[in-house]
């Protein structure tokens, strides 16, 4: 049975307040104008699902959410197409990591179709918000949170809340590509075996601050994640996945569990093979990396995510010391990858895998 959606709308912000907005928008700070919430209980499964203003939620302090941290989330991009329309890339793709990282927090599935319509409805309501120009987006944070009001912690929650909300995302580098250093630390885990590494939790988030303020103690913009039990093999990068480039051939960290199945890292390894390279998942310690590339083996090593798509690593520290990756630029690898990503993003190269979805 399809869920019924509510709509009620908004007049929202006067368009030249929102030209205002969207002309330089600091990313995360500007709320559209609707949101979408679905609420489930244990009874009614989902229901009550509705496109409403956005504005803040009422709920209890002794919520459990508030306690416990039962909370997953999303984060995708929409597009404004030179036709005027909009389009999202793999929507499905977090649609299926939504519920996957509902499985690991014990809270219930949202059925895909829902999931997808949730984000076509907020995005047609709020089609003004979505920013035109190269790199522009508007940012969607789809989320779950357990909304059972009671201290007990016995069992899951018996009552969640799921709900859309979208911020307009400026271009992620504005003057030209910047590579970024990274510091791997060995003074924190962000994930171990049977944790909820390989889940979209905000826990999963909280827990990394102290080791961020560490990087930039050391002068470095990134944290890198090693595995927890040796403190050697390279799992992520602060929020981001990791890939290392030994010439035409690419290798990143197998999903052993403790990282995230980013859809960006997904779509970069089978793109590369588009291109002719190599790419293959793997295995990578810390020495190998630092012995790589001094041998100038290893010739680009570059993150990647939905906020910044693709980003370049020119710098690496450990308590070993430093090294840099070939002259410290963006690599042409790392490059042509971005390039192509966001061309079939922006329409401007051929989407070879269906992964564009036309949203509004
Ligand atoms: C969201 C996230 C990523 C990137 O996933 P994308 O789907 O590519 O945006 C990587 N690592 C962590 C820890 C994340 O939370």
């Amino acid at each position: 049975m399809s869920l019924e959606f509510s709509d009620h709308r908004v007049t929202g912000t006067p368009d030249a307040e929102r030209a205002r907005l969207l002309a330089d928008p600091v990313f995360g700070e500007i709320p559209t104008d609707h949101m979408v919430t679905i609420k489930w209980s244990a009874e009614r499964g989902w229901y009550d699902a509705r496109l409403g203003p956005y504005g803040p939620l009422s709920l209890d302090p002794a919520t459990q959410v508030f306690h416990y941290g039962q909370e997953i989330f999303e984060g995708l991009k929409a597009y404004r197409r030179a036709d005027g329309s909009i389009v999202s890339f793999r929507p499905d793709a977090n649609a299926a990591r939504l519920n996957r990282s509902a499985a690991r927090m014990a809270m219930p599935a949202l059925p895909e179709e829902a999931f997808l319509e949730a984000l076509r409805r907020l995005i047609d309501a709020d089609r003004d918000w979505v920013p035109s120009g190269a790199g522009n987006s508007l940012y969607l944070r789809p989320f779950m949170i357990a909304t059972q009001r009671s201290l007990a912690f016995y069992d899951a929650s018996d009552s969640y809340l799921f709900a859309v909300i979208a911020c307009p995302a400026g271009a992620y580098f504005k003057g030209g590509v910047e590579p970024v250093s990274v510091w791997l630390t060995t003074d924190y885990s962000r994930a171990a075996d049977g944790g909820t590494g390989a889940a979209k939790c905000g826990g999963n988030y909280a827990g990394t601050l102290v080791a961020q303020r560490q990087a930039a103690e050391r002068g470095c913009d990134q944290v890198v994640w090693l595995d927890a039990k040796e403190r050697r093999w390279i799992d992520e990068m602060g929020t981001s996945n990791i890939f290392f480039v030994y010439g035409d051939r690419l290798v990143t960290p197998a999903l052993t569990g403790t990282l995230l199945a980013g859809v960006t890292r997904d779509s970069v390894l089978i793109l590369a093979r588009d291109l002719g390279l190599t790419a293959e998942e793997g295995r990578i310690s810390v020495e190998r990396w630092r012995a790589d590339a001094h041998a100038g083996r290893l010739t680009e090593v570059f993150s990647c995510g939905t906020s910044s798509m693709i980003t370049p690593v020119g710098r690496a520290r450990s308590e070993q010391g430093e090294w840099r990756m070939g002259d410290g630029r963006p690599g042409p690898v790392t490059m042509r990858l971005r390039t192509e990503l966001m061309g079939i993003q922006s329409g401007e190269r051929p989407d070879r895998h269906g992964w564009i979805h036309k949203m509004a």
